[in-house]
């Protein structure tokens, strides 16, 4: 068994696939070819967001967001340290400094009341109102935006989240890598932010063959400025560069790839909630696990089906029955941001973020994608059955 099928999908569409690379063969445009044009066409369509800019990757895509909207030295960008290390890791990058705030244990998305809190100790210079990254101790970050992602495909809590986002003053960037096709009150999650971010890395949702990603924004001006950023900072011609950007384009190869697989994207999106109910329904009796919280008016893209062991022996032992099954599990993320090496500077002690801290010695993700079998799920399930209570306590 495998974590992520890419197999059976290409099996199914392999033909168009094949149709697809030739044409790029064919007319030999590999840089900015007419597939770029198109896949922005079928997703900002399939988003209903106005304009939808093709890239490299999904950490180009919150790159070229923050770089768009002016972030740099001095600025704090708000975001969660239970996350993949690209979130932050860009705010970094162009100078500016991570503000972490942890997230709700329900759904693993940002917990508006403490990003509310952070808001507050942040302005006051006072982390005894909200654990703050040194710099902001000494008062020296002025507060720009946040960047809010939908964990394992499930949207934030857009309303509440823009809602404090308005009242401060702040932009708001959606990193919607891992949930393209996700819904929030019946529209795409990735339309409820200024920019909002995607991937198309191989595991994602909608995954290419190599990397890939996507900005989404409803705003004409950012939309341009990002298409600049993306090749140089070019003005009106490739010679003329009117501010500093990156090389941040998508292949056209990859662009070919991903028009491919859209085609069976809607209904990979059910399919994959489809899996996702039978999980809830075959694990609904095991004591030791907790099985994931979908908030009403939220429909995820389940890009992960992540389950809660009550504690860590606990979550090792299950992961260790189900290897000897051969069913794989993987642990997203192991460690929180904040506590990771590459952050240190950042001063934040143990304890700081004591949700995201549990979260990562509990949590363990079950194989999910749209083609797993309801046998493959009853043995997975029967499995943690097997194993359930032995280690409790
Ligand atoms: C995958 C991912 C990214 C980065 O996307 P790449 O295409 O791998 O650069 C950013 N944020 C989150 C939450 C992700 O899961």
């Amino acid at each position: 068994m495998q974590l992520i099928d890419l197999e059976a999908q290409q099996a199914r569409i392999r033909a168009q696939l094949e149709k697809r690379i030739h044409k790029v063969l064919d007319h030999g445009t590999y840089i900015m070819g007419p597939e770029i044009t198109e896949l922005e066409g079928c997703l900002s369509d399939f988003a209903g967001v106005d304009h939808a800019v093709a890239c490299a990757s999904g950490t180009d895509a919150l790159l070229m967001a923050l770089m768009a909207l002016g972030v740099g030295p001095g600025h704090a960008v708000f975001t969660t340290p239970f996350t993949f290390i690209a979130t932050a890791e860009v705010i970094a990058l162009i100078g500016a400094t991570p503000v972490f705030v942890d997230v709700d244990p329900e759904t693993f998305n940002m917990d508006a009341l403490q990003l509310s809190k952070a808001i507050e100790a942040l302005a006051a210079a006072d982390n005894t109102i909200y654990p703050l990254p040194e710099a902001g101790k000494r008062g020296s970050l002025a507060p720009k935006g946040i960047i809010a992602v939908d964990l394992f495909g499930l949207p934030v809590d857009y309303t509440a989240i823009r809602d404090i986002a308005r009242k401060n003053g702040l932009f708001l960037i959606g990193d919607s890598a891992q949930s393209l096709g996700a819904e929030y009150k019946g529209k795409k999650a990735i339309a409820f932010s200024h920019i909002a971010c995607t991937s198309f890395f191989p595991a994602k949702p909608l995954g290419g063959y190599g990397d890939g990603g996507m900005c989404f924004t409803g705003d004409e001006e950012l939309a341009r400025s990002i298409r600049s950023i993306r090749v140089h900072g070019k003005g009106a011609h490739k010679y003329d560069n009117t501010r500093i950007g990156i090389n941040g384009r998508m292949d056209t190869l990859q662009a070919a790839i991903l028009l491919a697989k859209f085609e069976v994207f809607p209904e990979e999106i059910e399919l994959r909630q489809a899996a996702a109910d039978r999980y809830t329904r075959l694990l609904s009796d095991i004591r030791t696990i907790k099985t994931p919280t979908v908030p009403e008016g939220c429909k995820s893209a389940w890009a992960q089906y992540s389950i809660l062991a009550g504690n860590n022996q606990q979550r090792n032992a299950l992961q260790r029955a189900l290897k000897a099954m051969d069913i794989p599990t993987a642990v997203y993320y192991p460690l929180p941001l904040h506590l990771q090496r590459a952050f240190a500077y950042l001063c934040y002690p143990k304890t700081a973020f004591p949700v995201s801290e549990s979260l990562s010695e509990r949590i363990f993700s079950l194989p999910m994608h749209p083609y797993l079998t309801r046998d493959q799920q009853m043995s997975i399930a029967a499995g943690l059955l097997e194993n359930d209570g032995g280690t409790a306590g």
